[in-house]
Parts: C-alpha cells; sequence; structure tokens
C-alpha cells in the first residue's frame, strides 16, 4: 500500500451546512466510484497514466455522511496530510467546507492565492442566521487573511450584498462570458483551486443543488485547469449532489476535472 504519495486525493462528506438541499456527504464515493469506472480509464489528457502513477493516492474520508466533522475535525485532519508533505485534493461535501481546508493551506503555504470557479460568489456575511454556510465560506477566509489574491470565474448569480463584499475584500470577479485567460495566466504560487460543480452549466453538470444556467462548459473548465500557470499546492471539487445527478454523469464529470487536476499537481 502506498502510505505516502505527493497528492491524497481526500473526501469531505459535509453537507449541513448546505442552505437549500442536501446530499453532497454522498459525493466523494460517487466520484471515486466513477474515477475507478471500467467504462474509462485514468489517463488524462495530456498523456500521464494516473493508473501507473504511485504518486497520488485515495486517502479515505475524513468522518462519514453519518457522522460528519466539524470544522476543527477538518482543518486537523488536513493538516496531517498537509505536515505530512503530502499535497491535498478534497473532494466535497458543499462549499462550507472550503473554509477549514484553506485554514489548513494557509497554515503551511502562507501567502495564498484563491482561484474560485463557481456560479456564486459564497461571499455572504451570514445566510439564513449561518456564517458557516456554503454561501459563506469566502468571506471567513478573506476576513482571516488566508489569501493574498481571489480571482472567481464563472460568476453569475451575485446579489448586491455580495459585490459589496467583493469590493470589501479585493475580489477580482469575472462574469461568466468574459474573457478569464489574462486573470488566469497572472496567478502567482501557491496557488489554490476550489472547483464549485455549478460553475457548470446545468446542462453539462446537473447533478448540483443550486441550478443557474449559462454556465461554463466542461471544455472550457478543462481549459483553465491547463492554462493553470502554476501546479495547485491544493484543491477541492465540491457541491455534486448525487440524488440530483441523472445517470451519475456529474459524478463522472468531477472525475474527469479530478483526473485533470492530479496531472496538473503532478506535472
Ligand atoms: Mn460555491
Ligand atoms: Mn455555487
Amino acid at each position: 500500500m502506498n502510505v505516502h504519495a505527493r497528492v491524497a486525493v481526500v473526501g469531505v462528506p459535509v453537507d449541513s451546512n448546505s442552505s437549500f438541499l442536501r446530499g453532497p456527504a454522498a459525493a466523494p464515493a460517487m466520484i471515486r466510484e466513477a474515477l475507478l469506472s471500467p467504462a474509462s480509464n485514468l489517463c488524462a489528457e495530456g498523456g500521464l497514466d494516473l493508473g501507473a502513477d504511485s504518486r497520488w493516492r485515495l486517502a479515505g474520508d475524513i468522518g462519514t455522511a453519518e457522522r460528519q466533522p466539524g470544522f476543527e475535525v477538518v482543518v486537523g485532519g488536513i493538516g496531517g496530510f498537509l505536515k505530512g508533505g503530502e499535497c491535498v485534493i478534497a473532494l466535497g461535501g458543499d462549499h462550507s467546507i472550503s473554509w477549514p481546508l484553506l485554514r489548513a493551506h494557509a497554515a503551511v503555504h502562507p501567502g495564498l492565492s484563491i482561484l474560485h470557479l463557481d456560479a456564486h460568489p459564497d461571499l455572504y456575511d451570514e445566510l439564513d442566521g449561518s456564517r458557516l454556510s456554503h454561501a459563506c465560506p469566502f468571506a471567513r477566509v478573506m476576513e482571516e487573511g488566508l489569501a493574498v489574491r481571489m480571482v472567481s470565474v464563472g460568476i453569475r448569480a451575485a446579489t448586491t450584498h455580495q459585490r459589496e463584499q467583493a469590493a470589501r475584500f479585493g475580489v477580482e470577479s469575472i462574469p461568466t462570458g468574459t474573457d478569464w485567460r489574462a486573470a488566469v495566466a497572472s496567478l502567482h504560487p501557491p496557488l489554490y483551486l476550489s472547483l464549485d460543480l455549478d460553475v457548470l452549466d446545468p446542462a453539462f453538470a446537473p447533478g448540483v443543488s443550486h441550478y443557474e444556467p449559462g454556465g461554463l462548459s466542461t471544455r472550457e473548465v478543462l481549459d483553465i485547469i491547463h492554462r493553470l500557470p502554476v501546479p495547485p499546492v491544493g484543491a477541492d471539487i465540491v457541491e455534486l449532489n448525487p440524488d440530483r445527478d441523472r445517470h451519475g454523469v456529474t459524478a463522472v464529470v468531477a472525475a474527469k476535472l479530478l483526473k485533470e487536476i492530479l496531472a496538473k499537481m503532478l506535472a
């Protein structure tokens, strides 16, 4: 068994901070199943055969959907991988997990830049009385100074409050339909990639809780990953809701994006 790799893929089955629908806690297992399905293979588009590469591993879940890990458990669990010298790709779970994920990463990688792919800014000060909501993680991240720069791509559902929050925190928001290439090319290390699957158009990724039409294609998100100017030191793929995922198509999209992020991190 490979107990120490360069990249650990870690499930974080949390959906207790979802504002609309539960379901994403079941996602890590679905993404792993799609990744390992004999319907496809483990070769990334650039040619790296992840099936023959021992530099990454599936490292299980932190907690379970029935006993969901609290914030401090996620910080400690992810911090353990990072202190062991591994990079982490976390499989959500809803987007609330990005706050503890980024707190763990910032402790090891000061001066983080974040590339945030999402239909939503996730910058609410609070939603429905909760500051832990999946609509709030990047307000907490920026308040705590866990990143020196944040670029959001794909945003198409920003409220007035969230636009004010983006201005307050200096978040650079690239709306859907606007050319993101220059912003992506300007990203500096250490880079963290946070990928909410609802950045994709629901035609490409129907298995999410919040449908927001007019989104990116799978090809465009793959282009963003391929064009990252530096390998990310950490990443998350969040908001897959298996209850909404007809025929498991969104789990396959998530697994495809995971493969390409893995290949980028191992490049
Ligand atoms: Mn989000
Ligand atoms: Mn979203």
